[in-house]
């Protein structure tokens, strides 16, 4: 069936004219500025680049896309939020959502009042095509959030095109953790299939979590839609002007990501020798899933010698989600888990 774009979009938005920020034309010119009530004075006085085009540039380049395929968010949140407010209308549609993943997908979808669907995974968290297949062959589903490498169990998800070709909605494809892991990213896919979103993010292994900087990539006609519908300045002018700056130093950023994989590997080791620790499950992320005997306890524990860690997904029984630190933090944590 061919994918019709304008049939997926709510459609009292057909109409909807976005704020437009009059300057964008005169951005090369010398011109007064006298058109958005700013105050003349200080230094953060101007209002930010509504699309940042350099910012675009470097991401464009970085992820061997095209500036018309991208799109920002004040963080990748803020584009989780926007699909659904752009796809989904409250009380009648629903979207489609592993379980367990990534909280916010329910918490937007609450938030919009737009039904959730769930996808089963088997008990190693993988998704399987039968399993797949059979619950989308009953799902009204209108948008699926597929998220590899998924967050909190750390592994990626088997085939990922085929869940993408089975879909006839809007498939978003969440890789916030993707550097991390030795799979290509489905930006390569997007020139295939006019349905697809993927979203990136600048926050995790690109080190900017403090930024907000989401990074979406889809076609052209769903960028452009995104970009007109939302907030008007989504990204601070410091956060663009920083991540530039940051992005410059492309070979830092990587030297980054491998140490961070090295000390995941000790990490791993390290986590072996733990007792209490009865299941480590394989993760193409920054972070362990863990299972113990007795999460709360060890939690508790851990928590005392100042060590914060995650015990959130209501889905997951005595499981704890532990970034990988440095090599201090994380031997900090396996001694606090050995004294248990
Ligand atoms: N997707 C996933 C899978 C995540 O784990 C996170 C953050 N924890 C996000 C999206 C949101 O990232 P951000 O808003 O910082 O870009």
């Amino acid at each position: 069936m061919e994918f019709n774009l304008n049939k997926m979009i709510r459609p009292h938005l057909a109409g909807v004219k976005s704020y437009q920020t009059l300057r964008d034309s005169f951005l090369d010119k010398k011109v007064v500025f006298l058109d958005a009530n700013e105050n003349p004075f200080g230094e953060f006085n101007r209002y930010p680049d509504g699309d940042p085009i350099q910012l675009k540039m470097k991401l464009a380049e970085i992820n061997q896309s095209k500036t018309e395929n991208l799109f920002l968010g004040n963080g990748s949140d803020e584009l989780i939020d926007l699909t659904m407010r752009i796809f989904c209308e409250p009380t009648k549609d629903s979207i489609l959502i592993m379980d367990p993943s990534f909280v916010m997908y329910e918490i937007y979808a609450k938030m919009n009042n737009v039904k959730v669907e769930k996808l089963q995974l088997n008990s190693d968290f993988e998704l399987k095509k039968d399993s797949f297949l059979n619950t989308i062959s009953k799902s009204q589903a209108k948008v699926l959030f597929l998220c590899s490498p998924n967050n909190p169990t750390g592994n990626s998800i088997d085939d990922l095109e085929f869940y993408i070709q089975n879909f006839t909605g809007i498939v978003v494809v969440d890789e916030a953790y993707i550097e991390f892991s030795p799979e290509d990213s489905a930006v390569n896919l997007l020139s295939k299939y006019p349905n697809v979103i993927v979203l990136k993010t600048l926050s995790k292994a690109f080190g900017m979590a403090g930024l907000r900087i989401g990074v979406g990539f889809a076609s052209p006609e769903i960028a452009s839609l995104f970009i007109q519908l939302k907030p008007p300045y989504n990204i601070s002018s410091e956060s663009q002007r920083l991540a530039l700056e940051q992005l410059q130093n492309l070979e830092e950023l990587k030297n980054n990501i491998s140490i961070i994989l090295n000390e995941k590997e000790n990490f791993r080791v390290g986590l072996e020798t733990i007792s209490s620790a009865t299941k480590i499950f394989p993760s193409d992320a920054n972070f362990f899933l863990i299972k113990f005997k007795d999460a709360e306890l060890v939690y508790q524990k851990i928590l005392k010698e100042n060590i914060l860690t995650s015990l959130r997904h209501p889905a997951l029984k005595n499981c704890l989600r532990i970034s990988v630190g440095t090599a201090d933090e994380n031997s900090k944590l396996l001694s606090a888990l050995s004294q248990i």
